[in-house]
Protein backbone atom coordinates (compact mmCIF):
# COMPACT_ATOMS: atom_id res chain seq x y z
CA UNK A 1 0.00 0.00 0.00
CA UNK A 2 1.54 3.39 -1.03
CA UNK A 3 1.85 5.98 1.46
CA UNK A 4 -1.40 8.61 1.85
CA UNK A 5 -0.27 11.33 0.53
CA UNK A 6 0.80 10.08 -2.98
CA UNK A 7 -1.03 10.27 -5.73
CA UNK A 8 -4.18 7.66 -6.36
CA UNK A 9 -4.17 4.37 -8.24
CA UNK A 10 -6.33 2.97 -10.04
CA UNK A 11 -7.57 0.73 -6.91
CA UNK A 12 -7.23 3.40 -4.07
CA UNK A 13 -9.38 5.96 -7.25
CA UNK A 14 -11.76 3.01 -7.58
CA UNK A 15 -12.40 2.92 -3.24
CA UNK A 16 -12.63 6.26 -3.27
CA UNK A 17 -15.10 6.70 -6.26
CA UNK A 18 -17.21 3.67 -5.15
CA UNK A 19 -17.65 4.73 -2.05
CA UNK A 20 -18.82 8.29 -3.01
CA UNK A 21 -21.46 6.32 -5.82
CA UNK A 22 -23.02 4.21 -3.51
CA UNK A 23 -23.26 7.11 -0.21
CA UNK A 24 -24.82 9.41 -2.91
CA UNK A 25 -27.19 6.70 -4.33
CA UNK A 26 -27.86 5.46 -0.59
CA UNK A 27 -28.46 8.87 0.39
CA UNK A 28 -30.17 9.97 -3.29
CA UNK A 29 -34.21 10.71 -2.58
CA UNK A 30 -36.83 8.37 -2.91
CA UNK A 31 -38.98 11.12 -5.09
CA UNK A 32 -36.32 13.07 -6.66
CA UNK A 33 -37.17 16.78 -8.27
CA UNK A 34 -36.45 16.60 -11.87
CA UNK A 35 -34.03 19.07 -10.65
CA UNK A 36 -32.30 16.64 -8.70
CA UNK A 37 -32.82 13.82 -11.42
CA UNK A 38 -31.07 15.94 -14.16
CA UNK A 39 -28.25 16.04 -11.93
CA UNK A 40 -27.75 12.64 -10.82
CA UNK A 41 -27.53 12.04 -14.63
CA UNK A 42 -25.28 14.63 -15.57
CA UNK A 43 -23.12 13.03 -12.56
CA UNK A 44 -22.91 9.63 -13.89
CA UNK A 45 -22.81 10.62 -18.08
CA UNK A 46 -20.22 12.87 -16.80
CA UNK A 47 -17.74 9.50 -15.92
CA UNK A 48 -17.55 7.65 -19.11
CA UNK A 49 -15.96 11.33 -20.51
CA UNK A 50 -13.89 12.29 -17.14
CA UNK A 51 -13.18 9.64 -15.07
CA UNK A 52 -9.41 9.36 -14.93
CA UNK A 53 -8.49 6.19 -15.18
CA UNK A 54 -8.90 5.68 -19.03
CA UNK A 55 -9.23 2.07 -19.71
CA UNK A 56 -11.92 2.24 -16.85
CA UNK A 57 -13.89 5.03 -18.48
CA UNK A 58 -14.25 3.39 -21.99
CA UNK A 59 -15.66 0.18 -20.32
CA UNK A 60 -17.94 2.30 -18.50
CA UNK A 61 -19.09 3.87 -20.95
CA UNK A 62 -19.89 0.49 -23.26
CA UNK A 63 -21.76 -0.92 -19.88
CA UNK A 64 -23.78 2.48 -19.51
CA UNK A 65 -25.05 2.00 -23.02
CA UNK A 66 -26.13 -1.32 -22.59
CA UNK A 67 -27.40 -0.09 -19.05
CA UNK A 68 -28.75 3.34 -19.09
CA UNK A 69 -29.07 4.82 -15.51
CA UNK A 70 -32.04 4.59 -13.83
CA UNK A 71 -32.30 7.33 -11.32
CA UNK A 72 -36.06 7.61 -10.72
CA UNK A 73 -35.87 6.95 -7.00
CA UNK A 74 -32.83 5.46 -4.38
CA UNK A 75 -34.13 1.93 -4.27
CA UNK A 76 -33.74 1.64 -8.12
CA UNK A 77 -30.65 3.89 -8.25
CA UNK A 78 -28.65 2.09 -5.47
CA UNK A 79 -29.57 -1.47 -7.77
CA UNK A 80 -28.61 0.54 -10.87
CA UNK A 81 -25.31 1.22 -9.38
CA UNK A 82 -24.70 -1.99 -7.81
CA UNK A 83 -25.07 -4.35 -10.89
CA UNK A 84 -22.61 -1.87 -12.39
CA UNK A 85 -20.13 -1.80 -9.63
CA UNK A 86 -20.52 -6.35 -9.73
CA UNK A 87 -20.36 -5.98 -13.83
CA UNK A 88 -16.47 -4.56 -13.08
CA UNK A 89 -16.00 -6.69 -9.84
CA UNK A 90 -17.07 -9.90 -12.86
CA UNK A 91 -14.23 -8.42 -15.27
CA UNK A 92 -11.40 -8.31 -12.95
CA UNK A 93 -12.36 -11.55 -11.36
CA UNK A 94 -13.43 -10.46 -8.10
CA UNK A 95 -16.71 -12.03 -6.04
CA UNK A 96 -20.18 -9.98 -6.68
CA UNK A 97 -21.38 -8.14 -4.10
CA UNK A 98 -25.35 -9.38 -3.09
CA UNK A 99 -27.20 -6.10 -4.07
CA UNK A 100 -29.80 -7.16 -1.36
CA UNK A 101 -27.06 -5.44 0.91
CA UNK A 102 -26.56 -2.29 -0.40
CA UNK A 103 -28.15 -0.25 2.20
CA UNK A 104 -26.58 -2.46 5.06
CA UNK A 105 -23.17 -1.38 3.67
CA UNK A 106 -23.34 2.38 2.69
CA UNK A 107 -26.04 3.38 4.69
CA UNK A 108 -27.46 1.68 8.01
CA UNK A 109 -24.61 -0.47 8.89
CA UNK A 110 -25.25 -3.78 10.30
CA UNK A 111 -27.60 -4.82 12.80
CA UNK A 112 -25.07 -5.84 15.61
CA UNK A 113 -24.33 -2.19 16.12
CA UNK A 114 -20.71 -2.87 14.73
CA UNK A 115 -20.66 0.34 13.40
CA UNK A 116 -22.90 2.87 14.97
P1 LIG B 1 -13.99 -1.97 -4.59
O1 LIG B 1 -14.40 -2.73 -5.81
O2 LIG B 1 -13.39 -0.63 -4.78
O3 LIG B 1 -15.26 -1.85 -3.64
C1 LIG B 1 -15.23 -1.10 -2.42
C2 LIG B 1 -16.22 -1.72 -1.47
O4 LIG B 1 -17.51 -1.64 -2.06
C3 LIG B 1 -16.03 -3.21 -1.22
O5 LIG B 1 -15.11 -3.44 -0.19
C4 LIG B 1 -17.43 -3.69 -0.88
O6 LIG B 1 -17.71 -3.51 0.50
C5 LIG B 1 -18.31 -2.75 -1.66
N1 LIG B 1 -18.84 -3.33 -2.89
C6 LIG B 1 -18.25 -4.20 -3.74
N2 LIG B 1 -19.03 -4.45 -4.79
C7 LIG B 1 -20.16 -3.74 -4.60
C8 LIG B 1 -21.37 -3.63 -5.33
N3 LIG B 1 -21.57 -4.29 -6.47
N4 LIG B 1 -22.33 -2.81 -4.85
C9 LIG B 1 -22.15 -2.14 -3.67
N5 LIG B 1 -21.03 -2.22 -2.94
C10 LIG B 1 -20.05 -3.02 -3.40
N6 LIG B 1 -10.13 -1.21 -11.89
C11 LIG B 1 -9.43 -1.88 -12.86
O7 LIG B 1 -8.38 -2.46 -12.55
N7 LIG B 1 -9.90 -1.92 -14.15
C12 LIG B 1 -11.06 -1.30 -14.52
O8 LIG B 1 -11.44 -1.33 -15.70
C13 LIG B 1 -11.79 -0.57 -13.54
N8 LIG B 1 -12.92 0.10 -13.86
C14 LIG B 1 -13.53 0.87 -12.90
C15 LIG B 1 -14.64 1.62 -13.28
C16 LIG B 1 -15.25 2.46 -12.34
C17 LIG B 1 -16.44 3.28 -12.75
C18 LIG B 1 -14.75 2.53 -11.02
C19 LIG B 1 -15.38 3.45 -10.02
C20 LIG B 1 -13.65 1.78 -10.65
C21 LIG B 1 -13.04 0.94 -11.58
N9 LIG B 1 -11.94 0.15 -11.23
C22 LIG B 1 -11.27 -0.55 -12.21
C23 LIG B 1 -11.49 0.03 -9.80
C24 LIG B 1 -12.10 -1.24 -9.17
O9 LIG B 1 -13.50 -1.31 -9.37
C25 LIG B 1 -11.86 -1.27 -7.64
O10 LIG B 1 -12.32 -0.07 -7.06
C26 LIG B 1 -10.42 -1.48 -7.22
O11 LIG B 1 -9.91 -2.64 -7.87
C27 LIG B 1 -10.31 -1.67 -5.68
O12 LIG B 1 -11.10 -2.81 -5.35
P2 LIG B 1 -11.51 -3.27 -3.90
O13 LIG B 1 -11.44 -4.77 -3.94
O14 LIG B 1 -10.71 -2.53 -2.88
O15 LIG B 1 -13.05 -2.87 -3.71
Amino acid sequence: VPPPNCPADVEQLGRATWTFLHTTAAYYPERPTLNQRANMLGLLNALPSLYPCSHCASHLAGNMKDHPPDVSGRVALSRWLCERHNDVNERLGKDKFDCAKTDERWKDGPNDGTCD
